[in-house]
């Protein structure tokens, strides 16, 4: 943060969160990685996107989505009206798996209550998740993205509205169109209005 502006206790509490586990050791990913990819955006985003995990230009530069899949999902927020600036965007796993490999289970477990304390200080009331890996983890259950893709699940806390990656349209052009519909899906669900945060008096009954 520059230009002496005030950090939001948010901001604060991500940042302190973030020196905690910059040299995490706790699965095999930390020997291959230049550094962990905390997550990047607005402390107090009411959107939050998760995607798998850090590729090379993401280790290299410490932020998340900065690679080819980062432009494309630039563009596709650009579409549909919202800047990076106003939406939190994290992954899966906070290291770069060797060859850009899917992660494995034991990764996705270790890194889990990185991903879950992040959601706990951010609050935000719709988790927008980017292909398999976080779009199971944050359902809490095995589904592929393909039979999931558009709809919204109604969690505790939140709602989780499982996405095509964009990467997808990346490797297969035959996605590009889905993955696009996602994003329209997406203008059209928070149009209709932001789910209600969760009350303090409903928090203390659930
Ligand atoms: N970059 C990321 O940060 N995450 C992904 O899932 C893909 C690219």
């Amino acid at each position: 943060m520059s230009g002496g502006q005030v950090m939001s206790d948010t901001q604060n509490t991500l940042r302190a969160f973030h020196d905690e586990i910059k040299d995490c050791q706790k699965c095999a990913l930390a020997t291959g990685r230049t550094q962990v990819v905390f997550g990047h955006g607005n402390p107090e985003a009411d959107i939050m996107f998760v995607g798998e995990a850090p590729g090379y230009y993401e280790d290299k530069e410490g932020r998340p989505f900065v690679g080819a899949a980062g432009k494309l999902l630039d563009q596709l927020l650009q579409e549909i009206g919202l800047q990076r600036s106003e939406v939190f965007i994290a992954n899966v796993l906070k290291c770069r798996p060797p060859q850009n490999r899917d992660p494995l289970p034991e990764e996705v477990e270790a890194c889990k209550p990185y991903l879950l304390r992040q959601i706990e200080l951010i609050k935000p009331r719709v988790l927008c998740t980017l292909g398999n890996f976080a779009t199971q983890l944050l359902l809490g259950k095995k589904v592929g993205i393909t039979k999931v893709r558009g709809q919204s699940f109604q969690m505790q806390d939140y709602v989780v509205f499982p996405m095509l990656h964009p990467a997808a349209a990346l490797h297969r052009e035959t996605f590009q169109a889905s993955v696009r519909e996602d994003f329209q899906n997406l203008r059209h669900f928070l149009d209709q209005g932001l789910p209600p945060a969760a009350s303090q008096e409903q928090m203390r009954l659930l």
